[in-house]
């Protein structure tokens, strides 16, 4: 859906090579993307940063922010220039303390030339001092950042952070934050994190929130306005901070009889995924007219909408069970979502079974039979959708599928063994599908190269034969329908599932 284009990197590199002193010629631009090959400008080549240190502040009424970003980060290469991904207006870049010079290409590239070429593995410290409306931007057709009365919003997936911090914006490259907001007194500003304190004078709110844990930059949340906040602490012992816009109207009694429930669906995760990885827990939900969720670290973002029936816990399970399987443990590319999506569907089916309302067993079966042979569904491949695919129902519906497939052809032991074993295996990291596989056949001791095959790279529907030897279908007459099934209709409904 949000198309990229491929910047010809090895011109640019000759032709850099002609201007500079051929002492220097060895140092050559880094790639302007980071060989994602589904968004081949996300992300930049060259470096890796390790922190970003925030200092933002923003008027509400004009949708307004400034910023001083400093990044740390170390090269990975001989490097003459270097990419950030971003979209509002710099003031001002100094490198390692010297003014930089800058322009600004692509779609979102700010291209940084330091004073003096970097040597590979040295540190990199980066200030860029920015300002502008994060509303007015747009990049690849889309923004990020969602404006509502009292003040704006940063969540999106694939990409959110160049609407309001420069970055390398790929999950490949995760860092640890200190975000600084200042906001008028009376507002609020919502981040990751722990909060470590607020502090108010000359009429602003200073709000500082750490994020001392590795985290993606689509990860990454801020959220400004009036909400109203509560704080508690899981029987883990991890705090809890929710916030709750003051401004959700008829929809205010089921956000909270949601998202209160946080700390209890993350302990219970737990026993599933093994301990919650972070430090602080919680979740936000705004003002806005958006559909979807968002599993941002430790503070997952939720629309007002998807608790319009009632409560919702369920998108709440679907959220937080990211924090293993998509947070902690990220995709290498972004074709590897399945490792994501497949298995916070199935983290809801699971909930069901835990609530009464249909074992995963039951919503396998009646998923599968929901769906025609001939549906476009299947033409979905969950293990490589293409960007245009990337969130169909498919991914999530096909991919929680797979998982239960999966569950069946290696029995329960085995199974739950690996769905904890794998967030411990990439603690912090990232890894793909193929290693997802692999680790699955180690745990198993079972070849598992067909069944991966069939689940998830077949662009049509398994046959009754092969769902039959992973249990997926009755051999024969109607599915059994769970008493859940309209709420399972529901979570198909793209206003009502999250990302
Ligand atoms: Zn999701």
């Amino acid at each position: 859906m949000h198309r990229r284009f491929i910047v010809p990197g090895a011109l640019g590199a000759a032709t850099l090579m002609l201007a500079i002193p051929a002492s220097a010629a060895a140092h050559s631009p880094g790639a302007p993307g980071i060989g994602d090959p589904y968004y081949p400008a996300y992300g930049n080549g060259g470096y890796d940063v390790s922190h970003y240190d925030l200092r933002l502040k923003y008027q509400p009424d004009t949708d307004r922010l400034e910023g001083t970003a400093t990044i740390l980060a170390r090269t990975t290469e001989d490097l003459s220039r270097f990419d950030l991904d971003f979209l509002l207006d710099v003031g001002e870049v100094r490198v390692n303390g010297a003014k930089a010079s800058f322009t600004t290409s692509g779609e979102q590239e700010l291209e940084i030339t330091p004073a003096k070429p970097l040597d590979k593995d040295t540190p990199l410290t980066v200030i860029v001092r920015y300002s502008g409306v994060p509303s007015s931007k747009q990049a690849f057709g889309f923004t990020s950042w969602h404006r509502t009365p009292d003040g704006g919003i940063a969540a999106n997936e694939p990409e959110a952070a160049a609407w309001w911090f420069p970055s390398n914006d790929h999950p490949l490259d995760k860092a640890t934050y200190d975000v600084s907001v200042q906001v008028p007194d009376g507002t609020q500003a919502i981040s990751n994190g722990t909060l470590q304190s607020t502090s108010s004078r000359l009429g602003w709110t200073h709000w500082n929130w750490r994020s001392a844990q590795p985290q993606a930059t689509y990860l990454a949340t801020l959220a400004i306005g009036r909400f109203d906040l509560t704080t508690g602490t899981t029987e883990g012992g991890i705090p809890v901070v929710n916030a709750y816009s003051e401004d959700l109207g008829p929809n205010d009694g089921a956000a909270r009889a949601s998202v209160e429930r946080t700390g209890e669906v993350a302990d219970w995760l737990s026993g599933y995924f093994g301990p919650y990885p972070y430090d602080a827990l919680g979740g936000y939900v705004p003002n806005t007219d958006t559909g979807f969720a968002l599993e941002t670290q430790t503070r997952p973002f939720y629309s007002p909408r998807q608790f319009a029936n009632g409560s919702n816990v369920s998108v709440v399970v679907h959220e937080l069970a990211h924090q293993w399987y998509g947070d902690l443990v990220s995709l290498r590319g972004w074709k590897d979502i399945w490792i994501n999506e497949g298995f916070a569907r199935y983290a809801q089916w699971l909930w069901s079974e835990h609530e009464g309302e249909g074992t995963a067993q039951e919503l396998a079966d009646y998923t599968y039979a929901s769906y025609p042979a001939d549906d476009p569904f299947w033409t979905v491949k969950p293990g490589d959708p293409g960007p245009e695919n990337q969130f169909d129902t498919a991914v999530y519906d096909r991919g929680a599928l797979a998982v239960q497939a999966l569950r069946n052809e290696i029995g329960d032991d085995a199974f739950f063994t690996v769905l904890k074993g794998w967030p411990a295996k990439y603690a912090h990291g990232n890894a793909s599908v193929a290693d997802f596989q692999r680790y699955a056949e180690e745990v198993s001791g079972k070849p598992l190269a067909a069944l991966f095959d069939t689940w998830l790279f077949q662009p049509s529907k398994p046959d009754a034969a092969a769902a039959r030897a992973q249990s997926l279908a009755k051999p024969s007459g109607t599915p059994a329908q769970p008493r859940s099934w309209r709420k399972i209709a529901a979570t198909n409904d793209v206003h009502d599932h999250g990302h």
